[in-house]
């Protein structure tokens, strides 16, 4: 057996010391004769693994005592009627940034709820950049602002934090954890669990406590954070198996040296790949420098009709899930915290091999 580089945009790579060690305690979780998926949520045992998943996580994220966090299910698409069900109040306008095809989304549900105004948009620059604050047209009375930090398929990342004096939103799916960020500066933060963190059906969200407590009459008693902060996200069954897995990568992070040493790394993988991609002029990534993630790095070959050879050679290396997003073509590398450096070294050897033969 042979593990690849997967470059797949999530359900992603996780660290292979949590994959080991998650098949080690596979059938006896540490001397309790039972697998953590067989175990009672409210049992001792998982209670143990729940709590130190949580510590770790609020260690990690220097997550302050102002704000708490739930581990939750529904994916990061939840939270886009989560948060207008929970943050409106008596507000009836919310401003959004459109980045891009998540904020997309994220902006047609809370329409469902809410007026959405619609701050900004780099929609005529095809999603390439990030319109400066400046330029934005914030309403009046809107309950909150959302922004998409990193927009996953445009692969274009915010280089600063909106500053507004209403509570700030964010879909960090796709970069959380990818580098230290000041939470104490946002109402919410919301992360499906399967870019960066572990397994899908898990969805973290960290909330401001202030704003706990005031959804809507209409939310269901599960679309309340009040309903999950009150009862340590244990109201119902939680995903318990994709929580254990998460704690354990929380524990792997805090070993490589947490984020400030997470995103040294993650810097490095990412300016290696742009270093490639704009050394050469049969590879080209159409987002503006300072906007470019870290995260995702979608690349056109010069000629597409290219694409197809390119896929299946890559593969050849054990180079894998390099087909770009349907609605931008070409090709993306998801280089998440999992992803080796030696991952991001291989496939720009094969980039630079590829071009040799066929540039
Ligand atoms: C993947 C992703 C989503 C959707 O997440 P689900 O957990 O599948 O609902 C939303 N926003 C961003 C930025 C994403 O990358």
């Amino acid at each position: 057996m042979s593990r690849v580089f997967n470059f797949s945009a999530g359900p992603a790579m996780l660290p292979e010391a949590v994959l080991k060690q998650a098949q080690q305690e596979m059938l006896d979780w540490q001397g309790s004769g039972m697998s953590v998926m067989e175990m009672s949520h409210r049992g001792k045992e998982y209670m143990s693994i729940a709590e130190k998943a949580k510590q770790d996580f609020i260690d990690v994220m220097s997550i302050p005592d102002t704000h708490d966090v739930l581990f939750l299910q529904g994916g990061a698409s939840s939270q886009f009627a989560m948060v207008p069900l929970n943050l409106l109040g008596d507000k009836t306008t919310a401003d959004y940034v459109n980045t891009g095809a998540w904020s997309k989304k994220a902006i047609a549900e809370a329409k469902r709820f809410c007026d959405v105004n619609v701050v900004a948009t780099s929609e005529e620059q095809k999603f390439s950049t990030v319109p400066a604050q400046d330029s934005w047209n914030l309403s009046s009375d809107a309950a909150y602002l959302h922004y998409t930090p990193n927009e996953t398929i445009g692969g274009v990342e915010f280089p600063f934090i909106p500053d507004v004096n209403i509570p700030l939103v964010a879909d960090m799916s796709s970069t959380i954890m990818s580098r230290p960020i000041d939470v104490s500066k946002f109402g919410v933060i919301y992360a499906g669990a399967q870019k960066n963190i572990g397994p899908a059906g898990l969805t973290m969200v960290i909330v401001q406590k202030d704003l706990i407590g005031k959804a809507s009459k209409q939310a269901p008693s599960m679309f309340d954070y009040a309903t999950h902060a009150n009862n340590d996200s244990m109201n119902n069954t939680p995903p318990t198996y994709a929580w254990y897995l998460a704690g354990l990568v929380f524990a792997w992070v805090k070993e490589q040296g947490g984020l400030t040493k997470i995103a040294e790394i993650n810097e490095r993988k990412a300016s290696k790949l742009y270093g490639a991609i704009d050394a050469s002029s049969f590879y080209a990534n159409p987002v503006d420098v300072p906007c470019r993630s870290w995260m995702n790095v979608p690349f056109i070959l010069a000629d597409a009709e290219l694409d197809a050879k390119f896929l299946e050679e890559a593969k050849k290396e054990n180079l894998t899930t390099l087909k770009g997003h349907r609605s931008v073509g070409g090709m993306r590398a998801s280089i998440y915290n999992a992803m080796p450096e030696a991952g991001v070294d291989a496939l720009v050897a094969f980039m630079q091999d590829f071009e040799k033969r066929n540039g």
